[in-house]
Parts: structure tokens; C-alpha cells; sequence
């Protein structure tokens, strides 16, 4: 009896393993449900010749199979077939619509991933209604003749044949957003800035359409060159000691007030010239201002671009350049907003102290720094000459005057040009029409 029984017992053991094996198995395949996860990058339904980039995971059995293709008026074109024997988990594919010869306008990317999982593994299908577009915006330069001193402003009117995800000016590295018009047309102010030579000064439009084709182009210009001025300025020991603790917490391991002096005009200006970056791209796309800027009365006590020496007990320690015009009269004079806009800053702001800025639309900006007293607040409208706050000596100010910023999507510009009435009708307002503006949406 016990002799017959183990080839019985042997057989069920062989079964239940075999039971065990398959059960497994079906576990898995039931367990593993979801096919590969795919990311379409970039996600947007417009594509241009530039490659896309597919990402796929699949965490449980691994990948298996890739295919992508592009269907167009029933036709299917391959455009990538890959096959994964290693079964990794992770996988990026980089391909493109180059060799495809689609039409431009719609067409469906098809997308089949297999992961490794049982019975030829299961799948994900992606089908993306897209649309092809390989043609570039068409740049129409509508503005003429743009007169650009070193250190200016001037401003170029555009139209593009296509709706543009970025457009504006560059300028070397440097990029200034245009503000699309009710109209169509584009508005965009640029500068000259100071550490760019002259030969090497070309300012050129650019445009980039939903599906990312890029285009730039340039336009006439006439350009005038300026001589900095130089100024020397003497850092003393008192100056040192009245104003260097305000920014003692910002710079906690320099050793002496010269340290901190350092400091702050190097590190701190960088990082506050960055800030006005950030406040630059707040700017809302319509003019608020009207006609010139309004100067501040008072004597002129720097001037724009002056090229600063810094010296103490006789040793050259620094030189910056002055980007705003410094105006003084008696202490504590009423400081008035130099045209109408909207207030998109008012507090405590590095080297300028207290100060405000007026954002009047378009990318233009005022600035008004080193204040005793600030009498609005952040996300007013002010209208043109409305009180602002009282002049003063806080930041990196030796005496009570205002300094004066005008500042175009981050780039301090000289203002001397906006304070004058026939500069800012001939080169501004006759090419934008800010005296006939279009109907302002309520
Ligand atoms: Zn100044």
C-alpha cells in the first residue's frame, strides 16, 4: 500500500508545483494590467521639424516593443520601430517628422508600446491628433527709421503671418518681449545697452510660432555712440559706518564695512539688476502712460552711465556704471510718479533703499529709489505727478537726493530721452499711436 501511494503523492506534487508555476504566472499577467507609461514631450499639438522626445516607463515587466507612426489622409508612415530584448524598465526615444513626407496640417501620431509582461505583452496605444507646421512666422517690420543712442530707448512695430508663442527684439544675449496689440501688431521697446560695442550692436526681431519654427530678422536702424562720462567717488570711513549696517544681514561673514561696501556693490547690484528682470515681465501689454515723463526738480547730481571709480584712503577699489539719473534738492522733497501707470513695487530694495516702481505698460518701468518715505502701496494706480513718498538717503546713497530709473523689461535705459516731449513723439508715440490708441477692453 505505501509502495503505490508515492507515485501518487509524487504526481500531485508535480501537479500543485506545475498549478503553483502557471498560477503565478497568470497573477502576473492579471497583476501587470497597465501597459507602458508613455510622456509626448513636447506636449502641445502643434510640431515642427524639431525632434520630439518620447518617454516610456514600465515598472513591472519591463518594455518590450516601440512602434510610431504618422497617419495623414489614410496613409501610415513609419516614423521609429525599436524592439527591447533586455526588457529595461525606463526608455527615452528622440525622433522627428523630418523624413516624413507629411503635408503640413493635421495628422495622427500613432503610438503602440509593449511592455514584457505574458502572451506578447500588453499594450499602450496613444493616438495624438496633431498639427504639422514646418513654415516659419513672416516678420513684416512696420515702424521705420529707429534713431538709437548708446544708452537709449527706441521702440519697432511688427506684424507676424501667424500666431507666435515668444516674439520681441534681441539684442546680443539679451531679449526684449513685445506686447501683442488689440490690433494684431506687435509693440517693442529695446535699448542699446552700455557694454555693448558699437560694431557689434544689431538689434534683430524675433518670432516663434506654437509649433516652435523660429525665425529672425533684422530692420533698418541708425545708432549713436556716447562718451561716459567718469566720475570719482570717495568712499569714506564715515560713509562706511553710517551705511553699510542696513546690509550687514545680507552679507554676515565680511569682516569690516570696506568688506561689506564690496559686497554690496558687487553682489547685491548684480541681484537687484536681476530682480528688475522679474518685475520687467510683470509689466501688463497696454501703454498707461501718456505724453513725456515728468523730471523731478532739482539739481542733477550724476547722470546716466557714468562710469564710477570708487576709491579709499586713495586706492581704486571699484568701478560700476550708473544706470539712472540722481537728483537733489532740500531734503525729504515730495517725489512725484513721472507719468501714470500701476505700482509693482514698494518696499525696501537693495542698494536703491526704499523704493518704488511704477510699471506704465509695455515693458517701461520708473524707478524711484533711496526714499525716507513711501506713501503707496504695491498694486496701485497712480496717475502722472500723484505723491509717491519723500526723497531720502537709504541703500548705497551718500546724501538725500532721488535716484531716477527708467527701465525697459530689466534694462535700466537713460531717462533723459523720455523727459523730453519731441524725443518721446517722434520716436515713440508717432510709431505706436499712443495718441490714438485702439479701444481699450473694459
Ligand atoms: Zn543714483
Amino acid at each position: 500500500m505505501t509502495h503505490k501511494g508515492g507515485p501518487i503523492r509524487g504526481k500531485m506534487l508535480a501537479l500543485l508545483i506545475i498549478a503553483l508555476v502557471v498560477g503565478g504566472g497568470i497573477f502576473l499577467v492579471v497583476r501587470d494590467k497597465e501597459g507602458p507609461v508613455l510622456t509626448l514631450i513636447p506636449d502641445s499639438p502643434y510640431v515642427s521639424l524639431r525632434p520630439l522626445v518620447l518617454e516610456l516607463k514600465d515598472e513591472q515587466s519591463g518594455l518590450r516593443s516601440l512602434e510610431i507612426s504618422a497617419i495623414q489622409k489614410e496613409k501610415e508612415i513609419t516614423l521609429l520601430a525599436r524592439d527591447y530584448p533586455e526588457r529595461p524598465r525606463h526608455g527615452s526615444e528622440t525622433f522627428s517628422l523630418k523624413q516624413a513626407p507629411l503635408a503640413e496640417g493635421p495628422f495622427i501620431l500613432r503610438i503602440l508600446a509593449k511592455d514584457g509582461s505574458f502572451l506578447g505583452g500588453k499594450g499602450t496605444l496613444r493616438e495624438y491628433s496633431l498639427n504639422f507646421d514646418r513654415t516659419p512666422p513672416v516678420i513684416s517690420v512696420l515702424s521705420r527709421t529707429h534713431n538709437v543712442r548708446q544708452g537709449g530707448s527706441a521702440v519697432v512695430v511688427f506684424s507676424l503671418s501667424e500666431q507666435a508663442a515668444v516674439a520681441g527684439v534681441r539684442v546680443g544675449e539679451r531679449k526684449f518681449p513685445a506686447f501683442k496689440q488689440p490690433s494684431g501688431n506687435y509693440f517693442c521697446f529695446f535699448g542699446f545697452p552700455f557694454e555693448i560695442k558699437k560694431d557689434t550692436f544689431q538689434p534683430l526681431v524675433f518670432a516663434e510660432d506654437l509649433a516652435g519654427n523660429q525665425v529672425e530678422g533684422g530692420f533698418y536702424f541708425n545708432i549713436r555712440v556716447e562718451k561716459q562720462r567718469q566720475d570719482r567717488i570717495n568712499i569714506s570711513d564715515q560713509f562706511l559706518n553710517a551705511k553699510m549696517p542696513q546690509f550687514k544681514n545680507d552679507f554676515p561673514d565680511a569682516k569690516n564695512p570696506l568688506e561689506v561696501f564690496l559686497k554690496v556693490n558687487q553682489v547685491l547690484r548684480v541681484k537687484n539688476r536681476q530682480m528688475l528682470f522679474d518685475y520687467g515681465a510683470k509689466s501688463v501689454s497696454e501703454p498707461l502712460w501718456q505724453g513725456a515723463f515728468l523730471r523731478q526738480p532739482g539739481a542733477t547730481m550724476a547722470t546716466f552711465g557714468d562710469l564710477r571709480s570708487y576709491y579709499y584712503q586713495g586706492r581704486k577699489i571699484d568701478s560700476q556704471t550708473h544706470l539712472g539719473v540722481d537728483i537733489a534738492s532740500v531734503a525729504q522733497s515730495p517725489i512725484k510718479a513721472a507719468n501714470s501707470g500701476r505700482v509693482i513695487f514698494a518696499g525696501f530694495f537693495g542698494i536703491y533703499g526704499s523704493c518704488v516702481i511704477v510699471d506704465h505698460g509695455l515693458g517701461l518701468q520708473t524707478l524711484y529709489g533711496h526714499l525716507t518715505r513711501i506713501d503707496v502701496s504695491e498694486g496701485q494706480e497712480v496717475k502722472k505727478n500723484v505723491l509717491l513718498g519723500t526723497s531720502g538717503a537709504t541703500g548705497m546713497a551718500g546724501g538725500d537726493h532721488l535716484h531716477f530709473g527708467i527701465i525697459l523689461s530689466g534694462l535700466p535705459v537713460d531717462p533723459i530721452e523720455w523727459w523730453d516731449p519731441n524725443w518721446v513723439k517722434n520716436n515713440i508715440e508717432d510709431k505706436i499711436g499712443v495718441n490714438n490708441p485702439p479701444e481699450r477692453k473694459k
